[in-house]
């Protein structure tokens, strides 16, 4: 009996997904995964790729990326993270003053789906103003299921919540079955140590570090574990930088709460000497950590033995013209207002991950697997859809090259922040092509084959627990 002709299959390479290497072929129909299998079990197609000694991954995700008027849009952010190997972003977004979440919801997913050129999901950060919290209900419904809140950043209004909004932001999350994303740092103290340092005239790139010390990430992830304990809601600690935030979270782990975290490659791989090359272009937050400290080792060792779920890029890059008035005073403008947090990330995220965590440090690809792409898509509800080469999935793939060997250039990239900190650093590997729903995106040319306004609002549902464990 003939089976049914398939639209394409990719043969002769290595599928690597989070738990399994196969050398399989894959067949799709209709944007999705169909079959998995040697060539002769596997029905005729109109296409074929051969991925001949490469690696098929999963469809890799940035799930903590910052999009909008101020950094790379929704069009020119998905176009970059397209060439840089990525098919799916979940960024952050911001409701307008006097909308409400399904309004604003509507509004982006709208704006995006005209825009994007890879499929997209976003978290709303959440404001310390209660009456925002009515609309959750609906934005959960309407596919938006993961919230942020800010523990610190107390010189922007209503954006460092108070620990009574944060329980009212669990508890509703906790009844509606959602993630609660936050940003650990006790703000308190970092806005009494920046104005300490203001006063004494200590405002120069290099003093921004220890305004923002350790433990108060530290301090501020307990608290989150403690809310998240008292309402029984998941907690997502975003961008950890810690050895000290590290070990809170691992022992929350291990009493068999809901806590998980994400690291970034700037905690893995940079310091607070970057304060001194780069100056305001380098003020991030959390800071960079010391270069004799214990944080970056024990990032790397937490994710390697499963602590940490996920890597992501936390892309918020800046015009420069915003950024220079930093060089004169790190924390404010001359009229008071804060010198901007954040930095490119979203266009070396994959290849500084494969070249330092696969091929300099040894980790397995199912280690890159795990942490870009089933992760990150079991955390933020799109599991099995998303993160995983199985039938029934999209058939979303990074086919990876192993190969090349080449150095991080800015003018490779695509964004507006004019910089990157891995200026000059040495990368192997790059994506040779990937598919996205079964349609070729970036391909072996290096050409993107679709244009903004292909990707497609993914809806998400409630959180599966990550995978765990050692990754050896
Ligand atoms: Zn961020």
């Amino acid at each position: 009996m003939a089976a049914a002709k398939v639209d394409t299959i990719v043969r002769g390479g290595r599928v690597v997904t989070a738990t399994e290497v196969l050398d399989t072929s894959v067949a799709i129909r209709g944007g999705r995964i169909v079959a998995l299998g040697h060539d002769e079990a596997l029905p005729p197609a109109d296409r074929t790729i051969d991925a001949t000694g490469k690696i098929v991954l999963p469809g890799l995700i940035d799930c903590h990326v910052h999009l909008g008027a101020v950094y790379d849009d929704w069009s020119t952010g998905p176009v970059a993270a397209a060439h840089a190997g990525l098919t799916t972003l979940i960024a952050f977004a911001e409701y307008n003053d006097g909308e409400t979440l399904p309004q604003a919801t509507k509004r982006i997913a709208d704006e995006a789906s005209q825009a994007s050129v890879l499929d997209f999901g976003f978290h709303f950060i959440v404001n310390n103003e209660p009456h925002i919290l009515e609309g959750m209900p609906e934005a959960f419904e309407m596919g938006v299921t993961s919230f942020k809140i800010f523990m610190t950043y107390k010189k922007r209004p209503k954006r460092m919540c108070t620990d009574d909004f944060i329980a009212q932001v669990m508890e509703k999350l906790t009844a509606l079955g959602g993630v609660c994303q936050l940003h650990c740092e006790n703000g308190d103290i970092l806005y009494h140590l920046e104005n300490k340092a203001i006063a004494a005239g200590r405002v120069k790139p290099t003093d921004f570090p220890a305004t923002c010390p350790p433990w108060t990430e530290e301090e501020a992830i307990n608290r989150a574990i403690r809310i998240g304990a008292m309402t029984g809601c998941p907690v997502y600690v975003v961008h950890l930088s810690t050895a000290g935030g590290l070990r809170r979270i691992k022992e929350a782990q291990s009493e068999g709460q809901r806590v998980w975290t994400e690291t970034c490659p700037q905690y893995l791989l940079l310091t607070e000497k970057e304060m001194e090359t780069w100056g305001p272009f380098a003020k991030i937050g959390p800071p960079l950590r010391p270069a004799d400290g214990p944080d970056r080792a024990a990032l790397w060792a937490g994710s390697e033995a499963g602590f940490i779920s996920t890597v992501a890029s936390d892309h918020s890059p800046r015009v420069p013209a915003a950024k220079e008035p930093g060089r004169v005073n790190i924390f404010v403008d001359p009229d008071g207002k804060p010198i901007p947090f954040g930095a490119p990330s979203l266009e070396t995220l994959v290849p500084l991950m494969y070249t330092e965590g696969v091929v300099n440090r040894g980790l397995p690809m199912t280690w890159m697997a795990r942490v870009l792409a089933e992760n990150p898509a079991r955390i933020f509800g799109l599991y099995p859809r998303k993160g995983v080469i199985r039938v029934g999935a999209d058939a979303d793939l990074c086919i990876w090259d192993e190969a090349p060997a080449w150095a991080i250039d800015r003018a490779q990239h695509l964004g507006i922040a004019g910089f990157t900190p891995y200026e000059g650093w040495q990368a192997r590997g790059k994506p040779w092509m990937t598919l996205l729903r079964g349609q070729v995106l970036l391909n072996s040319e290096g050409v993107l084959e679709q244009k903004p306004g292909f990707g497609q609002f993914l809806a998400r549902t409630s959180p599966l627990p990550p995978i765990g464990g050692s990754v050896r």
